[in-house]
């Protein structure tokens, strides 16, 4: 067995070593939705079977919203990671995508190794129809592009924060989502948006247990957000054991440039005090995948949203020193160990509960817009 797997490995990197000199995004850049499904579309060229590119919805303005799979035997599990699903949010994908070259061309040997145990999935832009609102007219849009129905004094309203948008307490947010005109909008109901349903159509077609770690990537803050996000007062079953392998990519993340990841249930940490409705509580809460988290990349706030694109290369880094974890690379295996379940509580008492309060109140920007326009960001 174990010499089988030895060759696959090294028929794998055989393989990466040929094609190495694929075209790449340049990560010295943010990059369009075009760009970004142009590099998906030449990794399946290039490593096919390896790569497959999938189609997995349309956005409201018809749009496709592409994933790419990346499986080099049958039987793994898998590890699912989307971005982007706040246009503002330029470093998730720039981040998510370098990740994933990384993966392919990497000759470092657990990034080798990672690729030929998993199935890995990028959704690297969730909300393809915001994206491009940010890169075409308003590089501060954050929700999707359909319109909510409803108006203010500077016209009709659009967009759901797709965030807030999916069937797992759905509108519990203590914090005010009700105004169609707000950026936080959650919709007028559960799964209304049809990037929301792409994704779930597209993980609801897996077999249980088949997605083993969902990562949500987002910034800014560098935090590793756990479930819940809806409450600070209940916690997940294995809420220990995901603050353990959240602290693993904390610690591993902050090696190289020191760069500081505070962990715990995003009830606890999150900026606006509870978020309800985002996908990683989604994808814990209803489809049991063991461990879901979201990851708010750089920085702290002194570029935030608009994160000069010199930083990429380093977040990326961090990025993947995280999943690595050197030491034994134990996030992936704690996470893919067969049979722990969300209920499979090994601790009852969590010391971090208390730890952390919500500190990004003073960060929040009160964005007034005139015709669509923005014309003033003014801290809350
Ligand atoms: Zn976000």
């Amino acid at each position: 067995m174990f010499i089988v797997r030895l060759l696959l490995l090294k028929s794998l990197i055989a393989f990466i070593l040929v094609n190495a000199n694929v075209v790449g995004l340049e990560w010295t850049q943010y990059h369009n939705l075009d760009e970004i499904y142009e590099w998906l579309s030449e990794l399946e060229r290039k490593f096919s079977p390896l790569v497959t590119v999938y189609t997995i919805g349309y956005s409201y303005e018809n749009r496709p919203i592409k994933a790419i799979k990346i499986s080099s035997r049958p039987g793994n599990q898998a590890i699912f990671m989307e971005s982007n699903i706040h246009a503002i949010e330029w470093i998730s994908s720039a981040a998510s995508t370098c990740f994933v070259n990384k993966l392919l061309h990497s000759d470092d040997k657990t990034l080798q190794d990672l690729l030929l145990r998993y199935d890995w999935f990028l959704v690297p832009v969730m909300n393809p129809d915001g994206f491009t609102y940010t890169h075409e007219i308003n590089r501060w849009w954050r929700k999707n592009r359909k319109p909510t129905g409803f108006s203010n004094e500077t016209g009709p309203c659009y967009g759901t924060d797709l965030n807030r948008n999916f069937n797992y307490e759905w509108k519990r947010s203590g914090f005010p989502l009700n105004d169609p005109c707000d950026h936080w909008y959650h919709g007028s109901g559960p799964d209304t948006e049809p990037e929301v349903l792409a994704l779930q159509n597209f993980i609801n077609q897996f077999e249980d247990d088949y997605i083993r770690l969902y990562l949500a990537m987002h910034a800014y803050g560098n935090f590793v957000l756990l479930p819940y996000g809806h409450t600070s007062e209940v916690f997940p079953p294995n809420y220990d054991q995901m603050m353990r392998i959240a602290q693993g990519f904390a610690d591993a993340a902050a090696i190289r440039y020191n760069t500081t990841f505070q962990c715990g249930a995003s009830g606890l940490l999150n900026y606006s005090g509870y978020v309800s409705g985002d996908a990683k509580d989604w994808i814990y809460g209803v489809k049991n995948v063991p461990f879901a988290a979201t990851i708010e990349l750089r920085d702290n706030g002194r570029y935030g949203f608009l994160l000069p694109a010199d930083q990429i290369a380093e977040v990326c880094t961090e990025l993947t020193d995280g999943m690595l974890e050197k030491n034994e690379n134990k996030l992936i295996l704690a996470a893919t160990r067969k049979g722990v379940k969300p209920n499979s509580r090994d601790n009852p008492k969590c010391q971090y509960r208390t730890e952390y309060q919500p500190r990004w109140r003073s960060q929040v920007f009160i964005l007034r817009y005139s015709n669509e326009k923005l014309i003033e960001a003014s801290k809350a």
